[in-house]
């Protein structure tokens, strides 16, 4: 497909669009027309307060569409008067390719970031009513009704676990990228197999980094610790416990709402490493099955079977863990409405506090994308029929939607969601969603990030990805954050 821009300034957000309609990361960009095949033009140009927009879409048929609108710059504000060309643009481009087929095909309509209900409390919070803050969803964004009652859902249960923020408050998020095997979906650059030399150092390295970096903590109010991965679990119980003293020996946890730690391959959970993580004061595990159908675990490599997951499950009731989470992929290869349905039936006897449906992202470094299985992924109407049955089965066992993201190459321009029985929401996620809280992150491939409330300013910084670079620089890392921190703090001055 190629497309054609009049200049850059809406690049990024008529890319992203256009690949969510055309479902595909190749397009061309291209300054001449002239013999084109199917391309889509975006022609813009400004006078006297307005701008003129026209969308051109070639087909594969060389049937031609166009539509053309005026968007008059009533603001004086320059930011926002770009704001509202963006949304139009998005707009017209929907119009003009899919017509009235929109809502099918786009259910989240023009909306390409990844946090819907975000933007529902960015609404909330200048006033709006929750009947305009609906409306401006379905009229502006396009989004269909389904999407607009989930995520007004999620975002009314969000609601009081951020409002007001509290800067004083932190979260604190531990890398840990070890995997027993890869699987096919991965995208993570996690190591498989590695030695228990190189989990030492990598622990070791952690110590370091978490060590150089705790002053700057100190003065906050730890709020949630949350370890991913990877897999942390796939180190040994005594680096697990190194870890745990490590963090209970240097920072303050004493006010902690909320500990968890994804044990989430079956594969690596053992008794020894159950208690040290409940003695350690952990409160909430994961434990993701992805499907409960052998034969798919098998195609995407996952190394375990469903009858682990079950095993594993009797292991860890008698620990009393707060919370349980349990995450499935919707879409995997080979699986349609029966394999959900028998999914499902598994959960309903387990009876996780949380579940999280992913819709499957086939992501750039994905081996999946490379392998023959792609072609035993179910189409859009399926993914979709299967995250309805994983809904009704996450409803019927007393759970509600409490936080969802998009990604990137989703199947079907669906979401992810997390489902939880009432009390069992993990603040963690929620805060992760909704950029009001600072995430100061350790480890290998994570991403730490400063919020001010007061400016309304986010700033970012990352790790090195790979373990074998940031066991060599745990304290670069440190230093990283305190650098960032040292430039959000001046421009509160
Ligand atoms: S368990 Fe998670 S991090 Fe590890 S290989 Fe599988 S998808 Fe990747």
């Amino acid at each position: 497909m190629k497309i054609y821009m009049t200049d850059s300034t809406y690049r990024y957000d008529i890319e992203a669009l256009a690949k969510a309609i055309f479902k595909t990361d190749k397009l061309e960009e291209t300054r001449d027309l002239d013999g084109c095949g199917p391309f889509l033009a975006i022609i813009y140009s400004s006078e006297d307060y307005a701008l003129n927009m026209r969308a051109l879409w070639k087909n594969e048929e060389n049937e031609i569409s166009e539509k053309h609108e005026i968007v008059k710059l009533l603001s004086v504000d320059e930011r926002e008067n770009k704001k509202q060309v963006r949304r139009r643009l998005k707009h017209l481009m929907v119009k003009t390719i899919l017509g009235d087929e929109s809502e099918n095909i786009l259910p989240w309509g023009i909306l390409t970031g990844i946090k819907p209900s975000k933007l529902v409390h960015e609404m909330i919070q200048i006033g709006m009513k929750r009947e305009d803050i609906r409306f401006k969803l379905e009229s502006e964004y396009l989004i269909s009704k389904e999407k607009i009652n989930l995520v007004m859902q999620v975002a009314g249960l969000e609601h009081d676990f951020i409002y007001p923020p509290d800067p004083q408050k932190i979260s604190v998020y531990l890398g840990i990228p070890f995997c027993p095997s890869k699987c096919l979906y991965c995208s993570f650059p996690t190591k498989v197999n590695a030695g228990d030399e190189m989990k030492k150092k990598y622990v070791e390295a952690l110590a370091i980094e978490i060590k150089r970096y705790s002053k700057e903590i100190a003065p906050y109010e730890i709020e949630t610790v949350y370890m991913g991965g990877g897999t942390p679990t796939e180190l040994s119980a005594t680096l697990l416990k190194e870890v745990m003293d490590v963090l209970h020996g240097t920072l303050d946890l004493s006010k902690l709402k909320e500990f968890t730690v994804e044990a989430g391959r079956p594969d690596t959970i053992n008794e020894k490493k159950l208690s040290v993580l409940k003695n350690s004061g952990v409160d909430r595990i994961s434990i993701n099955p992805q499907t409960f159908n052998n034969k798919t675990l098998e195609i995407v490599k996952r190394g375990h079977t469903s009858e682990d997951v079950h095993k594993v499950w009797e292991m860890v009731k008698p620990y009393g863990f707060n919370s349980i989470n349990m995450d499935l992929i919707v879409g995997l290869p080979g699986e349609d409405i029966p394999e959900m349905e028998s999914t499902m039936k598994d959960v309903s006897i387990i009876r996780p506090d949380n579940l999280t449906v992913h819709t499957l992202a086939l992501k750039k470094n994905a081996e999946m994308r490379k392998s023959s299985v792609v072609k035993m992924l179910p189409g859009e109407k399926a993914v979709a029929n299967m995250i309805n049955i994983a809904e009704n089965g996450a409803v019927s066992l007393g759970m509600e939607p409490y936080y969802m993201y998009r990604q990137k190459y989703m199947l079907g321009n669906m979401e992810n969601i997390g489902y939880a029985k009432p009390g069992k929401e993990c603040l963690y996620n929620i805060q992760m969603m909704n950029d009001l809280q600072t995430i100061i992150a350790f480890g290998a491939g994570v991403m730490t990030k400063f919020v001010s409330i007061e400016e309304n300013r986010i700033l970012r910084t990352a790790n090195y990805k790979q373990a074998k670079d940031y066991i060599d620089s745990p304290v670069e890392m440190a230093e990283r954050k305190i650098r960032t921190k040292k430039i959000l703090d001046n421009t509160n001055i």
